[in-house]
């Protein structure tokens, strides 16, 4: 019977854990937290499609999302996402839904050990063999790295397997959340919704302050490449000058989080390993939307391992390139045009909110990862159009270009285990990935 050991009681590694445990394999989970501190303490917002297709029933209290709205900085035309109610993602308590994915996992047969880390991965010359608990050395025929973005087990593979160890600055939100009272004697506007500020003060950060049950509001800061206790305070000025009816009385959280906004990892799996969910840079670029996709692809795993009955390395990157056909390309075209908006001046972000150059419908497509309802072709055309009225879209213009060709390299992702194609893919994708 295979063996397989998941770090982590994320979602993804939770998911994974529950399908490959039902199909009867030996199944350990270990986790370092304890079980009623699972995952976070706050609301996600999660894509309705996920619960159906995986047939995870909705945590209680689920409710559906308000419209939302983004906004520039110094802009005062957001652009709405005001989608029919059945469209809009449910908002989930996070922990709840983790907490109830353990207990799945569980009844299926999966181990799950609480405030137990594992403290390294154990190789031999042909890969991961095994991992380290409480200085027990524990072998096995699969590990599944759940473990985040800063996961230490990607870091500590050898450099042949060609897996990235790190994120780049930028690639990481550094994140703030909390859920307060509303001031006293200090009522929000009637028609006061969803507001998402991009590049908030002019900086490489996104906030927002909404609100989330009667009379609490959640706060939220994440900025690009750190936030320092200076930015910090700076930021949380900026955001209560603008929202004064965010009160002082702490509901919930108010600790700090990391979420990746980068492309996924271009070579997620190895002999005896494999990464899901933020470990291997699986949320949405732009936003750091990630639930989603790690339930899906911990899906993908184990649909995979099942139907193989084999952990072999065949095995493994047939779970890559489905991860890639289905979700991972379109976020090489989001990357860019992160990159772009982050780097790119306020007039300029200005603008392209003030041109009209992408609907309501369409930015909520890319912000899923699906780039199907928008044309690129005819984005580029319309971003040319507004270059030529308002000469302020050149680099915007590049990064949809070198989007575009990022996101058709890494669709031609090699169909089979190939390690010579494989380094000839990568290396293709990141040359384009290197370009500023
Ligand atoms: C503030 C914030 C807001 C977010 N909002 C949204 C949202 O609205 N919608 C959305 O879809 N996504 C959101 N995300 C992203 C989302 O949380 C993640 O993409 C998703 O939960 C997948 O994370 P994960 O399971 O891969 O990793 P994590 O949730 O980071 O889980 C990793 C687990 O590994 C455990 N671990 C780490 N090291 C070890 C070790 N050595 N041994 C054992 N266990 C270990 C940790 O304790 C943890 O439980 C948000 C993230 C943050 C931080």
């Amino acid at each position: 019977m295979l063996k397989i050991v998941v770090i982590g009681a994320g979602h993804g590694g939770l998911q994974a854990a529950k399908v490959l445990a039902d199909r009867g394999y030996d199944v350990t989970v270990f986790e370092r937290e304890r079980k009623d501190k699972l995952s976070r303490d706050r609301w996600d917002t999660i894509e309705p499609a996920v619960f159906e297709d995986l047939n995870i029933p909705l945590p209680e209290g689920t409710f559906k999302d308000a419209a939302c709205a983004f906004t520039a900085p110094f802009s005062n035309k957001p652009l709405i996402i005001d989608l029919p109610e059945e469209k809009r993602d449910w908002t989930v308590d996070r922990r709840l839904l983790a907490i109830q994915l353990a207990d799945s996992a569980e009844k299926e047969g999966a181990k799950i050990y609480y405030e137990t880390p594992v403290e390294k991965l154990i190789f031999d010359n042909t890969g991961v063999i095994g991992v380290i608990v409480a200085g027990e050395k524990i072998y096995t025929d699969l590990v599944i790295d759940a473990s985040g973005v800063f996961s230490p087990f990607r870091r500590s593979l050898p450099k042949r397997f060609g897996i990235t160890s790190d994120p780049e600055p930028d690639d990481v939100f550094y994140t703030w959340d909390a859920m307060f009272t509303e001031t006293d004697g200090i009522d929000a506007p009637k028609d006061y919704n969803f507001l998402m500020h991009l590049k908030y003060n002019g900086e490489k950060c996104i906030a927002w302050c909404v609100p989330e049950f009667e009379d609490k509001y959640a706060a939220f800061i994440g900025k690009a490449g750190g936030l320092s206790d200076e930015d910090f305070d700076r930021l949380n000025g900026k955001l209560r000058n603008d929202y004064p009816w965010l009160g002082t009385k702490l509901i919930r959280g108010g600790d700090r989080a990391e979420i990746p906004i980068r492309y996924p990892l271009t070579k997620m799996v190895a002999q005896g390993y494999a990464a899901v969910g933020d470990s291997a840079f699986m949320t949405v670029p732009l936003l750091g939307v990630g639930v989603a996709n790690s339930l899906r692809a911990g899906q993908m795993l184990a649909d995979a391992i099942k139907d193989a009955d084999s952990v072999s390395i065949n095995t493994l990157w047939d779970y890559q390139v489905r991860y890639y056909n289905e979700i991972g390309s379109g976020s090489f075209f989001i990357e860019k045009l992160k990159r772009a908006l982050l780097n790119s001046d306020n007039d300029l972000l200005l603008s392209f909110f003030e041109g009209g150059i992408i609907s309501n419908e369409e930015l909520k497509s890319l912000i899923n990862g699906k780039i199907t309802l928008i044309s690129v072709r005819d984005l580029i055309s319309r971003i040319k159009k507004a270059y030529e009225v308002k000469h302020l879209f050149g680099n915007l213009m590049r990064a949809a270009l070198s989007g575009y060709s990022a996101m058709k390299a890494a669709s031609s992702i090699p169909k089979k285990y190939d390690p010579l194609k494989i380094a000839g893919w990568k290396q293709k994708i990141d040359k384009i990935m290197e370009q500023k």
